[in-house]
């Protein structure tokens, strides 16, 4: 059986008219015959604006209760969209997480899916009935409803899309494709045809927001094609897919960023073995993922500092945890900079070509930029700098790596 996955992101959805112009695209699907489940995000703002009535109203993080909330914009969309497709004549009916049912673990506000059931799904399909899911939520084995973190409506599209063994995965959003950067950042950003799974999965861990990270690493572990394009334009987007189909691999393919990072500094830590360890314990036994990490020792005393980057939302709960683990490590103070900026260059030829690096910190020396943090992969090299100089930063290095197109203004 032939199935297309369809997956419209909040902008494609903002408004009445909106969701008319996805109804007109899913039909056009319908009536090519084609088996059709669409995966919808909530209307634009949605999700923020329950966030905000979650924090309002308790302070308690109470992550059970906030993930019954901020499920509820992708159920409404869903059930807007499929009205709107019956009244076009289109067989549609929506499917929450929980009667499909998405099984995820109980990690609530930002769940991992064990398992997605597709009996249900396949029977309402083979009825020719365009199933409507809304993204972003699933169901735990405690049989309670989860979220998936945020942007997580491409995780439940790239998830539905490989438990059904579809050909491809199609997230339609407001940008034509993947560029090489931010198009609202860049405005000479060119189009990237294709991509490598590797390099989209840098270029969204590193914050472009295109795509969501663990999207792009299930479509590299189930080997899905994935097909970003504009849900306002019929044009041709931007395929990831496996490194092998690329010909061409530049040394520099795209430069993203990302604002949503802290940076904390744990001053005066006692240089013996096992602090970091323990450190980072505490941190991930509360699910924080540390990003970048630089430790420096003290050449005249028996400390060292260590700073590293975590996501800012969760700043907060990461000071609580070393108040909590100060006594037992021995360190001094903690030290936090909220107004810090990722930037990083992404591409698969840095395997093979050096250079980049070098040609990375002239640029932002040439502009007076200081480095806060470095951190580095095979395929990526990312600095922290101060926040205000994001822009000149981004656009800097884009033409510094000859990724600028020719404007004809
Ligand atoms: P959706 O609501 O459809 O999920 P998102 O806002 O999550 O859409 O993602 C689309 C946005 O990603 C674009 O509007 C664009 O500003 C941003 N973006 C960041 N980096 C890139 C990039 N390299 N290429 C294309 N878009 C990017
Ligand atoms: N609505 C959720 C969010 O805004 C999920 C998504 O849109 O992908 O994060
Ligand atoms: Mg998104």
């Amino acid at each position: 059986m032939s199935i297309i996955v369809m997956k419209f992101g909040g902008t494609s959805l903002a408004d009445i008219n909106c969701i008319r112009n996805v109804a007109n695209k899913v039909q056009a699907q319908y009536l090519k015959n084609k088996k059709i489940v669409v995966v919808v995000s909530a209307m634009a703002g949605t999700t923020d604006n329950l966030v905000k009535l979650t924090e309002n109203m308790s302070s308690s993080r109470d992550l059970k209760e906030y993930d019954v909330v901020v499920s509820s914009g992708e159920q409404v969309s869903a059930g807007l969209l499929a009205m709107t497709l019956n009244d076009l004549g289109v067989k549609a009916r929506s499917w929450m997480g929980w009667q499909i049912p998405i099984f995820t673990d109980s990690i609530h506000y930002k769940a991992n899916i064990d398992r997605i059931e597709t009996e249900n799904l396949i029977s309402s399909l083979c009825q020719h009935e365009v199933a409507i899911i809304p993204g972003f939520q699933g169901v735990s084995e405690e049989n309670r409803i989860t979220t998936l973190g945020r942007g997580g409506s491409d995780i439940s599209a790239v998830a539905i899309a490989a438990a059904l063994n579809a050909n491809s995965c199609d997230i339609y959003t407001d940008v034509d494709g993947i560029y090489t950067a931010d198009p609202r950042m860049v405005p000479k950003a060119q189009k990237l045809e294709k991509v490598s799974y590797e390099e989209m999965l840098e270029m969204a861990s590193q914050g472009a927001k295109v795509l969501q990270t663990r999207s792009v690493a299930l479509a590299m572990k189930y080997k899905l094609k994935v097909n970003v394009l504009s849900s306002f334009e019929n044009k041709t987007g931007t395929l990831v897919l496996d490194e092998e189909e690329i010909m061409e691999k530049k040394n520099v393919s795209g430069i993203a960023f990302s604002l949503d990072e802290a940076k904390l500094t744990v001053v005066g830590i006692p240089d013996k073995p096992g602090q970091a360890s323990k450190l980072f314990k505490a941190l991930g036994a509360k699910a924080i993922n540390v990003d970048m990490i630089v430790q420096s020792s003290s050449v005249d005393s028996n400390a060292t500092d260590l700073s590293f980057t975590i996501a800012k939302t969760e700043l907060k709960e990461s000071i609580k945890i070393m108040g909590a683990i100060q006594k037992d490590i021995g360190f001094k103070k903690v030290l936090t900079d909220s107004d810090v900026a990722k930037i990083s260059v992404i591409g698969i030829g840095m395997k093979t070509q050096s250079g980049v690096a070098q040609k990375m910190f002239d640029t932002l020396a040439e502009k007076s930029i200081n480095l806060k943090v470095i951190s580095t992969s095979e395929i990526k090299i990312s600095v922290l700098i101060d926040a205000s100089y994001l822009e000149l930063a981004t656009r800097s290095l884009h033409s510094a790596f000859d990724l600028d197109k020719e404007l004809n203004i």
